[in-house]
């Protein structure tokens, strides 16, 4: 089973990454910002809830993100071999509430995976991908708030898993197909080692 974490910024590319990781190894692929957008269009309870905090560019509530999370866990992990967390843990308290729905089933995170990329390059990508994206948070004063909470509330999660030694990083600024063969290269050293 592989457990992959792929963290980045707003605008790294951790969409598009996840998606051809899922698909190379057959993975199911979490990406909690999907699912919070798919709550919001349905009006849900919880799309209610997290509608205006996404829009302003804050973090939905750590529980309750844990919750879907668990949730996703408990629905595929019968006939899978393994997920790809996209956009999750994004906190230091997401990132110990992983390890411990992880060890609840025997289960252990491979690697995670840091995209790297400079926020001139991040705002250009999301400014952009607003264009067409017709997501509320991809405006300027948005993007910028969200890279601010990005460096406060996230950038403690590398520290959590330096400290771990299950810490990867690439520089996700050149092509999609480059970026794809480092990551691969990271995944395939972390599961033999060479
Ligand atoms: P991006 O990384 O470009 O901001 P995402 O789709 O991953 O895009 O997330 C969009 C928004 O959804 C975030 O700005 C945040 O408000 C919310 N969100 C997504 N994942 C989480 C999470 N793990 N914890 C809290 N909020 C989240």
């Amino acid at each position: 089973m592989l457990n992959i974490v792929i963290f980045g910024a707003p605008g790294s590319g951790k969409g598009t990454q996840s998606k051809l990781i899922a698909e190379k190894y057959q993975l199911v692929h979490l990406s909690t910002g999907d699912m919070l957008r798919a709550e919001i269009a349905k009006g849900t309870e919880i799309g209610k809830k997290v509608d205006a905090l996404i829009s302003n560019g804050n973090y939905a509530p750590d529980n309750l993100i844990v919750s879907m999370i668990e949730q996703e866990i408990d629905a595929h992990k019968k006939n899978c071999n393994g997920f790809i967390f996209d956009g999750f843990p994004r906190t230091v308290a997401q990132a110990k509430a992983l390890d411990e729905l992880l060890e609840k089933h025997g289960k252990k995170l491979t690697v995670m995976i840091d995209l790297h990329v400079e926020e001139k390059l991040l705002i250009d990508r999301l400014l952009k991908r607003g264009l067409t994206s017709g997501r509320a948070d991809d405006n300027l004063e948005v993007i910028k708030k969200r890279l601010e909470v990005h460096k406060q509330k996230s950038l403690p999660v590398l520290d959590f898993y330096k400290k771990s030694g299950r810490y990867a990083s690439v520089q996700n600024s050149s092509t999609i197909e480059q970026n794809f063969e480092q990551i691969v290269h990271l995944i395939e050293f972390s599961i033999c080692g060479f």
